[in-house]
């Protein structure tokens, strides 16, 4: 075979597609090259040594199967959503068959053309690269992040809201064993070194995040968790970076300059007071706590995944099984930069240019993460399981504990720095951790709150969450 043919088809298969769509480090866009350039050697030696014309075009096979994976985002926007028409197969086990079909086609194709078929995948990996490029929405612009501009007014009064997404409540599923029951004793002391009310026994109405929060924020607390779809609070997002977009938001409607601190589940971006738009995202910088592999390794699996490719994704956990590399993706990343987040609402209430201040944060969702000295471990993140409830259990107190022992010293912090008395706070659950479908495991949800005036209060008599919520805020 032409040898500049032989090493096009290289530099076109292995074209690193995602270090064009995401913002990554120099670093990271070096180290990627390098072995791609590493891997040119690698290819000519087999294309110099490798005499046996079956070995060589299975090579070339698997190459181009390489190629048609990696121009298509086929893990991420066709086997993911339809998962469920697969199980119990596992997906990445279907992904590997995917990749199977590629490889015979290929070498079907090689076989019976006599190299011909090499420049009809080519020319189809070239023309799906670059409508991936150009036109695919996987592009950094579509990020939701903004800044508008603010008019330099301090705000005297702040909210400051935290809705902590499948963080268990006072005496709910999670709290019957010692960890839990640890962690409700610290809810306690933390409610009353602050000077709030806790809610002992308050419920959600919905299971559901998608119908939980859209309930909350429009005050809304009818028993109508399956009708939501006509009230048009939300809906399914087309951004590639977000799964919903809140279209309503009453809660959001009070207020003039709104500070958002957002996961990619939901977007609430869009009402017209928010002033600045900040999502997670695995490529931006952040302070990653003791334990959390923020290496080179784990942002380029990190970026490739992303992407979507299935050897993107097989290669992303395998890596994380074998505990070399950590997830950004799936709470992973939000657990890991919880702290560093709360570093970044400390220097937005400083400024005291938001009213409001609100954040949706994963940190608290399964997988689970965190050990028993409050550090990152991708140990227990990988080997979480819901089918194992006493893990997942134990799972939810570390991470519960642990996120309540970062949010003491952020309070401790404001009030050094006096902002605590201008402040109310909230900090809440759209759900339990629903390892079971009863109201203390499913409905069950942390509510503490601290108006401007507000002194501890353990609140025991049962409530449900939206109704509170809108008698405290609307
Ligand atoms: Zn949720």
């Amino acid at each position: 075979m032409n040898l500049i043919l032989y090493n096009l088809i290289y530099l076109i298969c292995f074209f690193p597609i995602w270090l064009f769509a995401f913002p990554l480090d120099i670093n990271v866009i070096l180290i990627t090259l390098v072995i791609i350039v590493v891997g040119v050697f690698f290819h000519n030696i087999i294309n110099k040594y490798v005499e046996s014309k079956i070995l060589f075009n299975a090579y070339l096979a698997l190459v181009l199967a390489f190629g048609i994976d990696n121009c298509m985002s086929i893990f991420s926007d066709f086997l993911i959503p339809n998962a469920s028409n697969f199980a119990p197969v596992n997906v990445y086990l279907i992904g590997f068959v995917f990749l199977l079909i590629f490889f015979a086609i290929n070498l079907f194709l090689l076989k019976k053309t006599n190299y011909k078929g090499v420049l009809i995948v080519l020319s189809f990996i070239i023309a799906s690269l670059i409508y991936s490029l150009k036109f695919s929405d996987k592009n950094f612009e579509n990020f939701p992040d903004f800044k508008k501009t603010m008019v330099n007014y301090k705000y005297e009064k702040m909210t400051l809201v935290f809705v902590m997404d499948q963080m268990a409540g006072i005496n709910s599923d999670a709290s019957k064993s010692e960890l839990g029951k640890k962690f409700d004793e610290n809810a306690l002391i933390f409610a009353k070194k602050y000077g709030a009310k806790i809610y002992e026994n308050i419920y959600t109405q919905c299971p559901m995040t998608f119908q939980s929060i859209p309930k909350l924020i429009n005050f809304d607390y009818a028993k109508n968790c399956d009708e939501l779809e006509n009230l048009n609070y939300i809906e399914k997002s087309n951004n590639f970076f977000n799964e919903y977009l809140i279209l309503k938001n009453r809660f959001f409607d009070k207020f003039n300059s709104i500070a958002v601190l957002q996961s990619y589940h939901m977007n609430f971006c869009k009402n017209e007071n928010v002033k600045i738009c900040d999502q997670y995202s695995q490529f931006k910088k952040y302070d990653y706590v003791k334990g959390f592999k923020d290496t080179f390794l784990s942002k380029i699996l990190g970026a490739w995944k992303h992407h979507g490719s299935i050897s993107g994704n097989i290669s992303w956990r395998a890596f994380l099984t074998l505990n070399l590399s950590d997830s950004y993706e799936q709470s992973g990343g939000e657990k890991g930069s919880f702290v560093s987040l709360l570093k970044k609402i400390e220097k937005k209430l400083i400024t005291q240019n938001h009213d409001l201040i609100f954040v949706h944060s994963l940190s608290t969702h399964n997988p689970y993460g965190f050990n028993d000295k409050c550090e990152y471990s991708g140990k227990r993140y990988i080997n979480y399981s819901s089918n194992d409830q006493l893990e997942a259990i134990k799972g939810q107190n570390y991470d519960r504990i642990c996120i309540l022992k970062f949010l003491d010293s952020f309070f401790e912090r404001l009030t050094e720095k006096k902002l605590l008395n201008n402040l109310e706070f909230m900090i809440l659950s759209d759900h339990g951790t629903r390892l079971k479908p009863d109201k203390d495991s499913t409905f069950k949800t942390i509510l503490i709150h601290k108006d401007f005036y507000s002194k501890f209060e353990k609140v025991e008599e049962k409530k449900i969450l939206q109704k509170t919520f809108s008698k405290l805020m609307n």
